[in-house]
């Protein structure tokens, strides 16, 4: 019995995540680049947003971008409702919760790199009372259950970010959190971790020791799944974000595709999960018909071909990795 135990006796999950669905998304979008994927047997998970205000990022369309404060129900986009709901009711993919507004306290147009450098400049939840935090997950919740007839179970920090008050306020609603793991998250999980430790009960401590010991001792390359039983909300790291950034050359298209074979084999060794982060606008960008970043589609179907030829690969959801990890935590 252990955390990676996987269904079918698979070694590795693995899940595709996109973000930033919302009114403004065209559904022919995900089906052009989800399209061979799903023939394939890969499910994905929409990191959705309830209620996206129009700002100034890429993540809008340009003719609606900067009708500053106001706000698109994703309820009114029908043609994409239905093609979600048969998605999740055929089982290819499933609803995540992506914010509430996705809007950032300084309406600028930025680069991915400054989005990891400093997310606090776009966070929705930068500075916001636990209370509010709590409030607008649990409406975003509600909203996207009802929309979408199904239950949601993961929430996906916009930009990035992360903050001791959005922790609690998960916990209070019953969200797991799946994240990109940089060097100040970490800092920030280790500090909560160790409180929590202390606070709980000596069973639980023995749980936990017992699991950083066989996470020391199997050479874990993060310390995620400690962090996974020391923290109250259930914890996914993101494996890996495709982005539009490095594609400058043929020569990095080699490059990426190696970095994402090597990470994928070391967390197959390790019996964990692969969690691929992706955003289908950055494709079309900005916002064209067809896919203009030709060489970060290469790369996608590249990683998506590899994987399909892997025997023992669990393809799954993001939902269906923290049902898995619920249940033997
Ligand atoms: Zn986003």
């Amino acid at each position: 019995m252990g955390y990676t135990s996987w269904p079918n006796g698979a070694e590795i999950a693995f899940a595709i995540r996109d973000d930033d669905i919302s009114f403004f998304t065209p559904p022919e979008k995900l089906e052009r680049l989800y399209e061979k994927a799903w023939q394939k047997g890969f499910k994905v998970s929409f990191s959705t947003i309830p209620m996206h205000r129009a700002t100034m990022q890429p993540n809008v369309p340009p003719e609606s971008r900067g009708h500053k404060g106001k706000v698109f129900n994703i309820k009114k986009n029908k043609k994409l409702v239905k093609f979600l709901k048969s998605k999740v009711k055929d089982r290819k993919a499933d609803i995540l919760l992506h914010g509430y507004f996705h809007d950032n306290l300084r309406s600028v147009s930025v680069t991915a790199s400054d989005t990891i450098a400093d997310p606090k400049l776009l966070s929705e939840f930068y500075d916001l009372p636990k209370e509010v935090v709590k409030r607008r997950l649990q409406k975003g919740k509600q909203l996207l259950e009802q929309i979408f007839n199904t239950s949601i179970t993961v929430f996906a920090p916009p930009n990035y970010y992360l903050n001791n008050e959005m922790l609690q306020a998960l916990q209070e609603t019953n969200l797991a959190c799946n994240c990109a793991m940089n060097s100040e998250l970490l800092k920030r999980f280790l500090f909560k971790a160790t409180i929590e430790f202390c606070k709980a009960p000596f069973r639980r401590k023995r749980t936990w020791i017992f699991h950083l010991a066989k996470s020391v001792l199997s050479r874990e390359s993060t310390l995620q799944p400690t962090l996974a039983y020391l923290l109250p909300t259930p914890f996914l790291r993101i494996s890996y974000i495709l982005g539009p950034e490095n594609f400058d050359t043929e020569r990095n298209v080699t490059h990426l595709f190696k970095t994402f074979k090597k990470k994928f084999q070391d967390l197959r060794t390790q019996r964990s999960y692969f969690i691929l982060n992706t955003h289908y606008h950055t494709f079309f960008y900005d916002w064209e018909e067809r896919i203009t970043q030709k060489r970060q589609k290469e790369v996608f179907d590249k990683i998506i071909g590899f994987v399909a030829t892997q025997d023992k690969v669990w393809k799954c959801t993001v939902s269906d990795i923290l049902a898995v990890i619920s249940n033997q935590r």
